[in-house]
């Protein structure tokens, strides 16, 4: 038996952080089954990219699970172009491991019984299940039939698997829609399952309100709602349900895995890249990380925001290893931070009492990956490379002119606490402060190329436009969208767009 490592790739979010929060979960239950090597998870939109994370990985096989509801667009292009170039890119290590592609979580038969099981789990005792309809709810799109079909695959499914009155399918952006619910189905009690892999706009605003139970989706919606005399229990993402860990094991084990391997417990950073990394924290007194800055103490390594480096201990809160994670993905003021090197990280904590596991741990969560491109160095793939591969509704920014890119690479890396290498070759050098310090940066993140599209290819700044001269604190920074974001006015100010005049 060779080792093997499991990585949950899913979308992620640069604007809402609960889009990560299932794959956290589901990726630590697997974890504490100690079937692979390592469990990962891997985003899109967030840090380890699907790039980074397979330099993460020392195994001689990798699975990599789509956490998607159906084939299409990033099943079946973005993850394999992705996968496929981070481990062509690799170089100086031994640690390329052969890599098992499986089909998406959503489209397994077990998602019918976690479909099943989580309207079960939402209706009353006294709600029987032959008086009840369900209703499984996909996004839909006429440009990917795959979405669609999905989903009816698993509505088949139910109603030979089920007791259900009625089982149906209803769609956001295709007929039939939500809020033909009432028409669609008799029973007075209708239990509905968005087929979707984490809860954001469209599962806890959009359909609540389609589905006639609230007028104010912030206000909250009740379970079950009343609807012209029917009774709806609405649950939420089926991708967060407990089940979902079991369905992706099972697509590992259809692709060849071992899921009853016990594997040895590993570490969270890869041991050769760790290793080098706490040897090079040991060999001073005091090591800066980002923005993170790490001391010795008698009890072991202590980790802090390195601006509290010589605030007194009591002065900091103290800050727990399992948390630590969470805690890091906001900012002072409870802003989620878009891309993991924003110079936003909380202060006025410590993390005392490290072992080197711990800290790498600790390290790694802040910044995923990072001990292993710094270990490693991988060479640098400058942004022209790095849009040429862009598809859909981001390859206009290849167009992006070398202004426009100065601009943006002042406005978000000037904002970064990595230190950007992607430009450093002669002929992509950009007349942008590239920042200090040993945390580095050698690809452009995603963050960096949503700006470049949101920015400047799609929604063009008219130079009279009465656009905010400062940015609005409740604007998310990662909402690339508002005029009055934060990386939307510091891009303005980079191009040297006129002030405006109110
Ligand atoms: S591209 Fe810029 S903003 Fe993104 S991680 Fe690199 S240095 Fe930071």
């Amino acid at each position: 038996m060779t080792d093997q490592a499991l990585i949950v790739a899913a979308h992620g979010s640069h604007r809402n952080p609960d889009s990560a929060t299932p794959t956290y979960e589901h990726v630590d239950a697997i974890r504490d089954r100690g079937c692979f090597a390592q469990v990962r998870e891997a985003f899109w939109k967030e840090s380890p990219s699907f790039r980074d994370v397979i330099r993460t990985v020392d195994a001689d096989e990798a699975y990599i699970v789509p956490l998607f509801i159906s084939e299409g667009y990033f099943v079946d292009q973005v993850l394999p172009r992705e996968f496929a170039l981070g481990i062509t890119d690799m170089r100086g290590t031994d640690h390329e491991p052969e890599v098992i592609y499986t089909d998406p979580v959503g489209t397994h038969p077990e998602m019918t019984d976690v479909v099943a099981a989580r309207a079960r789990r939402y209706l009353d005792d006294d709600v029987a299940e032959s008086e009840t309809a369900l209703a499984v709810i996909g996004h839909g799109t006429e440009r990917n039939p795959n979405s669609a079909d999905a989903i009816y695959n698993h509505v088949d499914a139910l109603r030979e698997t089920t007791d259900f009155a009625e089982v149906g399918a209803l769609f956001m952006d295709e007929a039939p829609y939500v809020d033909d619910v009432l028409e669609a189905f008799d029973a007075d009690n209708i239990a509905v399952v968005p087929l979707f892999i984490a809860d954001g706009f469209h599962t806890q605003d959009e359909i609540p309100e389609l589905l006639g139970l609230t007028d104010d989706p912030r206000a909250g919606y009740p379970v079950p709602g009343e609807v012209s005399g029917r009774r709806i229990w609405y649950t939420s993402a089926v991708g967060t349900d407990p089940l979902m860990p079991e369905v992706l094991l099972e697509r590992a084990a259809d692709a060849g895995a071992d899921i009853d391997h016990t594997a040895p417990e590993t570490a969270p950073v890869r041991p050769d890249a760790a290793d080098a990394f706490v040897s090079w924290v040991d060999s001073a007194t005091t090591r800066e990380w980002g923005e993170l800055a790490v001391t010795h103490t008698d009890a072991g390594y202590a980790l802090r925001h390195h601006a509290d480096a010589d605030a007194s201990r009591e002065a900091l809160s103290t800050r727990d290893l399992d948390e630590f994670r969470s805690f890091a993905r906001s900012d002072d003021d409870g802003r989620y931070r878009p891309f993991a090197g924003e110079e936003s990280l909380p202060t006025g904590w410590t993390l005392d009492g490290l072992d080197a596991d711990g800290l790498c741990r600790a390290v790694a969560a802040v910044y995923p990956a990072a001990i292993e491109t710094w270990h490693d160095d991988p060479d640098a793939v400058p942004y022209r490379e790095v849009a040429a591969r862009q598809t859909g509704i981001y390859e206009r920014v290849s167009n992006l002119s070398r202004e426009g890119l100065i601009d943006v690479t002042t406005a978000v890396c000037g904002n970064c606490a990595k230190r950007r290498d992607w430009d450093e070759s002669a002929d992509d050098s950009l007349p942008v402060e590239r920042g200090a310090g040993e945390l580095p940066c050698r690809e452009p993140c995603s963050f960096l190329v949503a700006a470049a599209r949101e920015m400047l290819v799609d929604e063009p700044l008219d130079p009279d436009e009465q656009a905010p001269d400062h940015p609005d604190a409740d604007v998310p920074p990662g909402d690339l969208t508002d005029p009055a974001n934060r990386y939307r006015v510091r891009y303005r100010q980079a191009r040297g767009a006129p002030e405006p005049t109110h």
